[in-house]
């Protein structure tokens, strides 16, 4: 049991807590075997023009079908991949699983579009993660423009420099990137303007309520203002009513991702947004 007795500083876990660290036990040991018998898959998510309603990119989500537990949420287990390293494993399937896709893509004959890898603070920390990128790239016949890498605020701040530098030999070597969920972290202006993007996020915790929240309205609102006096490319994620289409067209957002448009899907059925060649 839990003691504080203001004399020792230790505590015992309480059953709770006790509970949740079997529980993540339990997941990583999962994980560990759903990466070697394939239960994972990657979907994709169209990114849309708002000006012409077509697509324009698509974002790879990780999706996890476990056969007794179920279907396992990213967000779940993302976080237990990054705190025991599985990330970095899992994180170099997804890209190389993307750029071959939009090879086969491209081979039979479809304009393809890029195609945006979520990254996690833990990649970018080793040291040789862009050249494995560009390995990745290579193996699959992929031209490093179709690449786009998310990455996102908080990670920055923990990578430093050092991930800095990784970031634009990346750039330099033709992937692109955005710069995703923003507004939810902490960086300061001055730190957006030396980074190499392409484009900004806007986080869907903005964009739901953004027909009725006026303060919600004016954050998207000088948030695209300011990317593109940093010439960045405004994206509206979570974009799921007609409303809400209207409105960051109004504010002059270039491109949204959401429900109203398409859920992530297989790539099997990504096919019917491409344009005819
Ligand atoms: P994210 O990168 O911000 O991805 C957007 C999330 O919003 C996705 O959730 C997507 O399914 C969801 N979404 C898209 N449109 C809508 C909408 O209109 N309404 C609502 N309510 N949600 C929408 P998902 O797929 O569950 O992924 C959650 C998070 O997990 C991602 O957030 C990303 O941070 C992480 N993640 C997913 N796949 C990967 C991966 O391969 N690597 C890494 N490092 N992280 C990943
Ligand atoms: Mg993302
Ligand atoms: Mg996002
Ligand atoms: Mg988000």
């Amino acid at each position: 049991q839990a003691k504080d007795d203001g004399r020792n500083n230790f505590k015992f876990y309480s059953p709770d807590m006790n509970r949740k660290a079997l529980e993540r036990l339990k997941l990583e040991t999962f994980l560990r075997v759903a990466i070697v018998q394939q239960q994972l898959s990657v979907y994709y998510q169209p990114k849309v023009s708002v000006l012409s309603g077509k697509m324009t990119g698509m974002e790879a989500l990780l999706r996890w079908q476990h056969p007794e537990l179920g279907f396992i949420s990213p967000a779940v287990f993302i976080p237990i991949a990054e705190e025991t390293g599985l990330i970095n494993e899992i994180g170099d399937w997804v890209l190389r699983q993307s750029c071959l896709q939009a090879r086969l893509w491209q081979a039979q004959g479809y304009d393809i579009v890029p195609i945006a890898v979520n990254l996690s603070a833990r990649q970018l920390k080793q040291d040789n993660f862009a050249a494995r990128v560009v390995t990745i790239l290579r193996e699959a016949g992929l031209d490093a423009h179709y690449l786009v890498l998310e990455i996102t605020e908080s990670m920055l701040m923990s990578t430093g420099e050092s991930g800095l530098q990784i970031l634009e030999q990346l750039r330099d070597d033709g992937v692109r990137l955005a710069l995703d969920d923003f507004g939810t972290g902490y960086s300061s202006l001055s730190r957006l303007k030396n980074l190499p993007l392409d484009s900004l996020k806007i986080d869907q915790s903005f964009v739901r309520d953004i027909v009725t929240d006026p303060n919600d309205a004016s954050i998207v609102s000088a948030t695209a203002v300011l990317a593109h006096a940093l010439n960045l490319k405004v994206t509206a994620e979570g974009v799921e009513t007609q409303e809400q289409l209207d409105f960051i067209r109004m504010l002059n957002c270039e491109e949204y991702q959401g429900y109203l448009f398409s859920r992530p899907i297989p790539a099997s059925e990504v096919v019917k947004y491409f344009l005819p060649d």
